[in-house]
């Protein structure tokens, strides 16, 4: 059964009784005008991020369950990046007529199951025809009496540190984009990315001074801190140990893996600077240090080893 045959609200009657899983910051779900959640430190955060089929995803490469995790995770990552809590998601489904009506439930429960991680659930939504399938998701968060976590204050000293997987999923992408189906660590890291969401929060408690989640690529994201905090960061090469699927795969395909993992986005690690004193968990890996913005006059404000990084492709400009 295609979504034109289900129509718009039997579409949605199938789509939400997927979505299940109460929380206590829902307090109207599903089914009204609009959902009403809890918002207990009286600040809302709220973050909004699109999926275009064959921009973001291919239907061929990934299934509707992982297009639902990885557009949900996308959305919550941003929200743990606050140093905040996600709450809740709102998703609006933007379908050709001839999509099964399958593939939207499982794209339900994809998203579902990823905002559970977070203790989040899915309040509500629209969908509309369209000849490019899009899905639209906006996140919001509770940040349980913090003060949000923002781009623009790392300070020279800091150091810099990623939780999560790095260049994973770029790996996987480069991977399914030379017609190949495995490593399935690095092909499923792009159909689905393992975010370490709690952390946020965590950071945030150690006094992280600056966080974003790796959507860009590494390289990127820590140059929008660097921009916004008016500093440089000096990453080190030798701190990422790059795992054996990976250099093999770069081998096979005569890539250099080191272009995955500063360049490649998607993974939605957490990157964040902490004071130089702080007591990191071993969730965390260091990978270098917050300097003065003089000191890094090549490379956007983001060195490798003090120098520019020559290889790989910038992270993700979707308008370049
Ligand atoms: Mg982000």
């Amino acid at each position: 059964m295609t979504v034109a045959t289900a129509g718009e609200f039997g579409l949605i009657s199938r789509v939400t009784a997927r979505l299940g899983a109460a929380s206590p910051f829902v307090l109207l779900g599903p089914g009204d005008d609009a959902a009403v959640v809890a918002a207990p430190d009286a600040r809302v955060v709220a973050s909004t991020d699109a999926l275009v089929e064959g921009r973001h995803f291919r239907r061929d490469w990934s299934s509707a369950r992982d297009v639902g995790h990885r557009a949900a995770a996308a959305n919550l990552a941003d929200i743990a990046a606050m140093g905040a809590r996600p709450t809740a998601l709102l998703v609006a489904l933007c379908a050709p007529a001839n999509l099964q009506i399958s593939w939207a439930e499982e794209l339900a429960d994809g998203l579902a199951a990823e905002a559970a991680k977070t203790g989040a659930t899915v309040v509500g939504g629209d969908t509309s025809s369209s000849p490019t399938l899009t899905i639209a998701v906006t996140a919001l968060g509770d940040l349980e009496g913090r003060a949000p976590v923002v781009r623009s204050g790392a300070r020279p000293g800091d150091v810099v540190a990623v939780a999560g997987r790095i260049g994973h999923a770029a790996a996987g992408y480069s991977i399914l984009s030379r017609g190949f189906r495995a490593p399935k660590l690095l092909v499923d890291a792009h159909r689905r990315p393992e975010v370490p969401y709690h952390l946020g929060a965590v950071a945030a408690r150690m006094g992280a001074t600056s966080m974003i989640d790796v959507s860009d690529g590494l390289l990127a994201d820590l140059g929008h801190i660097a921009a916004a905090s008016g500093v440089g960061i000096d990453l080190r090469r030798d701190a990422f140990t790059l795992p054996e699927p990976m250099l093999a795969a770069a081998t096979a395909l005569g890539v250099d893996p080191y272009d995955w993992i500063l360049a490649g986005g998607d993974d939605h690690a957490l990157a964040a600077t902490f004071p130089p004193d702080t007591e990191l968990s071993a969730d965390w890996l260091v990978v270098g240090s917050v300097v003065a913005p003089s000191s890094v006059t090549e490379g956007d404000g983001v060195a490798v080893d003090g120098r520019r990084y020559a290889g790989g492709a910038p992270g993700w400009d979707h308008f370049r």
